[in-house]
């Protein structure tokens, strides 16, 4: 059994981001320091964050 953050990815954060024309190189580090580590800990754990500092970054 594979257990953790390995069984995840963050495509569909990568897919937003290119989208929204933001730089991956800098929302997906930031995104590992708020515990975003993959699609579903992001939307659990920095959804708010991620709006606030998105918003205030551009
Ligand atoms: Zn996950």
């Amino acid at each position: 059994m594979k257990s953790g953050r390995f069984n995840h990815s963050n495509k569909l954060a990568t897919e937003f981001i290119q989208s929204h024309e933001l730089d991956s190189d800098v929302i997906l580090p930031w995104l590992a320091e708020q515990g975003g580590y993959c699609d579903c800990e992001i939307l659990a754990n920095v959804e708010e964050s991620w709006e606030d500092d998105i918003s205030d970054a551009t």
